[in-house]
């Protein structure tokens, strides 16, 4: 197996143009534990670690947040938190701190799996990725089209993932979490909520419950018309969301619940998460 490790974001995107058989790697979280159970062994591996700038952050002229591909969970947990509350709400329950540590949007990202933590809210918060080759250039993928089946994304084997875009939140954000067990867990299923106030808009994102991340969009819709913006949250419209979300899944039998859990379970959650959103909107944006 090569080992491939340049130094520079250009060597890196001229190494996947060489070798189209290359496996990125950054935190290894996923790669190395496929290595390790023999389920992948990859004629060349491409290490973008030695690339500082995939680990940094900066605001965008327009005010919305480009983070690199590389940064590990805990420095989003730390210094976007407050920007991106439902991202980070998300990181906090990837695998351990060790996991956090290494593990990167980029990586979960690249790795497309319907059970991935970080797309739901990805997609609730209308997130860009930002993808680049040598031949073509930077490309821009919205996260809704960046997932095209179970485990695979619209990236070309000559297209490394550099950054993704995102909004700073103008509103609450929620990202709620069911597993068999409280941490270290695989997602049953998962679901993220994003206020939008000023535009009087809700985002979605539905994980683990669909062969791909997806949105509701039938749900967003229905909240953006019949949301009273200025008033208390009507049960009556909290529960035909919850419904619509569960409409919006295609969730599966497996090891790790049945397809009616999953459904019944994401009612539940769409319907809490825009209860405690609903709660922080009413309390002037402030979570309680
Ligand atoms: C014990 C344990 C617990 C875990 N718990 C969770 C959990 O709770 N929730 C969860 O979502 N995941 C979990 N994971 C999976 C993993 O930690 C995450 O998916 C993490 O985000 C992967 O990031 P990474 O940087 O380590 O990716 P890597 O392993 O380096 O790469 C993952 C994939 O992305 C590709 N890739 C990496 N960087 C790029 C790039 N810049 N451009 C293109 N492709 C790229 C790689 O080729 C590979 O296909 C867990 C893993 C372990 C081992």
């Amino acid at each position: 197996m090569d080992f491939l490790r340049p130094q520079t974001w250009a060597d890196a995107l001229a190494a996947a143009a060489d070798r189209p058989d290359v496996v990125p790697v950054q935190g290894g979280t996923d790669v190395m534990v496929e290595m390790n159970f023999d389920l992948h062994r990859p004629t060349a591996l491409l290490d973008l670690n030695p690339i500082t700038e995939l680990t940094t952050w900066e605001e965008n002229p327009d005010g919305s947040l480009r983070v690199g591909a590389g940064m590990p969970y805990v420095r989003i947990i730390a210094e976007l938190g407050d920007r991106l509350p439902g991202i980070a709400q998300a990181a906090r329950t990837v695998g351990s701190p060790q996991i956090r540590n290494r593990g990167t949007v980029g990586g979960n990202l690249g790795g497309a799996s319907p059970a991935g933590d970080l797309h739901a809210p990805l997609l609730a918060c209308g997130a860009i990725v930002e993808a680049e080759s040598a031949a073509r250039g930077t490309r821009m993928v919205p996260a809704e089209e960046f997932y095209v089946g179970v485990k695979r994304h619209c990236l070309e084997p000559d297209e490394l993932i550099r950054a993704f875009h995102v909004p700073s939140a103008t509103g609450p954000q929620y990202f709620s979490k069911v597993g068999t067990r409280n941490a270290m867990v695989i997602a049953v299923c998962s679901f993220s909520l994003a206020l939008f106030p000023a535009e009087r808009r809700v985002g979605t994102g539905i994980g683990s419950a669909a062969p791909t991340p997806r949105r509701a969009t039938a749900a967003e819709e229905f909240l953006a018309a019949e949301l009273d913006w200025d008033g208390p949250l009507d049960d009556a419209v909290a529960r035909r969301f919850g419904d619509l979300v569960r409409e919006a899944a295609s969730p599966i039998d497996d090891v790790r619940g049945t397809a009616d859990y999953r459904r019944h379970a994401l009612a539940v959650m769409a319907r809490r998460t825009l209860a405690w959103s609903w709660r922080d909107h009413r309390n002037n944006g402030e979570a309680a």
